[in-house]
């Protein structure tokens, strides 16, 4: 069974491992609850240092240019508020307790309905900051729940109704996202520095590759939304025993 869409909710938090994995698992998702009167706050793991193929990259320079890029992102999915940038280095992200600390605090302050993160129980996807940004979420809304968790933080406990899981394993929730594709393409087209590395375009002016990738995006979207029973969706797993 397939569930399709939540109640708009008024305050969302989107957790993600680096700059761009939001709006690939929930740019429209988010785009359509921002248009909704949603309150959209976006909090970012990693630094994104590791961002590049190119050796001789200036590290700093990417991690600038990749917040300001997430910034831009945030802003065309129709987020106020400024992004969260945990800041810890790319690739190297642990699901710790001082992390642990840290999301919980941004969930106590941001109070969102409904958080969205990575799936930590994806099987066969190697890449470690993404598991580990997975289970930050789910390990986070545990300690943002309950009072004895962190009581130095000062911040009233918070439990969210619900947690969405992009990239899920299984997926048992669609969100339609019809009427969000462009705005979710346009966010990912913010993220310029990895045009090569993520979305295989080499040349922004070239038409074709940006085509390319519109049409992959879109085969996503439709097979999501087939699930849900609708044209175009986002899919997720939905945890709501929060
Ligand atoms: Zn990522």
């Amino acid at each position: 069974m397939v569930g399709l869409n939540l109640d708009t909710p008024e305050r969302a938090l989107a957790i993600g491992a680096h700059p761009d994995d939001i709006e690939f698992g929930c740019g429209a998702t988010l785009a359509k609850w921002a248009a909704a009167g949603c309150e959209i706050h976006h909090l970012v793991c990693t630094d994104g240092s590791k961002g590049s193929w190119d050796p001789d990259e200036d590290v700093a320079q990417l991690v600038a240019t990749r917040q300001a890029e997430q910034r831009k992102a945030a802003a065309v999915l129709g987020g106020r508020s400024d992004v969260v940038f945990l800041g810890w280095p790319d690739g190297e992200l642990e699901a710790g307790l001082r992390q642990r600390w840290e999301v919980a605090y941004w969930i106590r302050v941001t109070r969102p309905d409904v958080v969205l993160g990575h799936d930590p129980w994806k099987r066969y996807r190697i890449h470690p900051d993404h598991r580990a940004a997975g289970f930050l979420a789910t390990d986070g809304i545990v300690a943002a729940r309950d009072p004895h968790f962190f009581p130095e933080q000062k911040a009233e406990p918070h439990r969210p109704r619900a947690l969405l899981l992009w990239e899920a394993d299984e997926v048992d929730h669609v969100e339609d996202a019809a009427g969000f594709e462009d705005v979710k393409l346009e966010a990912l087209l913010a993220h310029r520095s990895q045009f090569r590395s993520t979305m295989r375009i080499d040349d922004p002016e070239a038409s074709e590759e940006v085509g390319a990738f519109r049409a992959r995006l879109h085969t996503r979207l439709v097979e999501f939304g087939a699930l849900g029973g609708v044209a175009l969706g986002e899919g997720f797993k939905l945890v709501e025993r929060l």
